[in-house]
C-alpha cells in the first residue's frame, strides 16, 4: 500500500523502499469500491464484472482484493510482489491503499527500524499478526 519513497522524506517519516509490506499483508479486507474496480479493468483491459470476479471477492457485504499465499506472512494481497515487496499495480491500486497510513508516520516502519537498530541487523523482520476480537480480521 504505501507509497512512501526516499524522495518523501522531507514529509514522511516513514521508508516503504526499506519495509516488507505489512500493510499489504497482514491486513485481510483491502475494501474495493466500484471506481477501484473501474480502475483495475482498465489497467487490465477487461470488463469491471471480469476485474471484479478475477481480483476481488466478497466478505459480507463488502467488496475486497484476493490474496494468496505469502511465504513471509502466510497471506497477502494478490497483488503484492513476493521478491521486491512492491505493489504490481501500484497506479490502479486501491483507494485506502493511496491512503495509507494517512499520517506522516507509519506504526509498521517505526517497529522495523527500531528492532533492526535493537538487533544491529539491517535484515531483521520482525513479524506481526493482527487480531480482533470477532476473529474476522482487520
Ligand atoms: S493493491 Fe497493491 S498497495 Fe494495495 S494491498 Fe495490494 S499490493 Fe498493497
Ligand atoms: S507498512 Fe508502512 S512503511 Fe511498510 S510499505 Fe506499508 S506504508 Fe510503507
Amino acid at each position: 500500500m504505501g507509497s512512501g519513497t526516499v524522495t518523501d522524506l522531507k514529509t514522511l517519516l516513514y521508508d516503504c523502499d526499506k519495509c516488507v509490506a505489512y500493510c499489504c499483508s497482514i491486513y485481510d479486507r483491502v475494501q474495493v469500491t466500484p471506481r477501484d474496480i473501474r480502475r483495475l479493468a482498465a489497467h487490465f483491459r477487461v470488463l469491471p464484472e471480469v476485474a471484479a470476479k478475477r481480483f476481488t471477492k466478497l466478505f459480507g457485504k463488502e467488496r475486497i482484493l484476493r490474496r494468496k499465499h505469502d511465504r513471509l506472512f502466510g497471506q497477502a494481497c494478490m497483488f503484492l510482489d513476493q521478491g521486491t515487496r512492491k505493489c504490481t499495480i501500484y497506479h490502479a491500486r486501491p483507494a485506502v491503499c493511496r491512503e495509507f497510513p494517512i499520517t506522516e508516520r507509519c506504526a509498521y516502519y517505526d517497529l522495523i527500524e527500531f528492532e533492526r537498530e535493537q538487533q544491529n541487523d539491517p535484515d531483521v523482520i520482525p513479524l506481526v499478526k493482527i487480531t480482533f476480537k470477532d476473529g474476522n480480521g482487520q
